[in-house]
């Protein structure tokens, strides 16, 4: 009864961004880490309809960009690839 309340009572992208926090949770990109670093836009992603395990695999590229660019490590091969420079295989985009 009260699980169900809360349900009810919780906003929609609350349970989402909790979601989306596990998921970042389990690839050790905690989100109370990162955002206060580099903001993704997660309202934007939960606007758009993205599962909440697509937009944590995002963030995750997001922040591994930003911080690949702000050790100036980032991938020159292509312009929107979050791997670290000198990477091994293909580029793999942002988004
Ligand atoms: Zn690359």
């Amino acid at each position: 009864m009260l699980a169900l309340q809360w349900v009810r009572m919780a906003d929609a992208y609350e349970v989402w961004l909790n979601q989306v926090r596990d998921a970042l949770r389990s690839v050790n990109m905690p989100m109370e880490d990162w955002q206060g670093i580099w903001r993704f836009d997660f309202q934007h992603e939960f606007n758009a309809g993205t599962k909440a395990d697509d937009a944590a695999m995002k963030a995750n590229r997001f922040w591994w960009h930003q911080q690949n660019k702000s050790l100036n490590q980032d991938c020159r091969e292509s312009g929107d690839c979050w791997l670290p420079r000198n990477h091994q295989g293909e580029c793999q985009p942002v988004s």
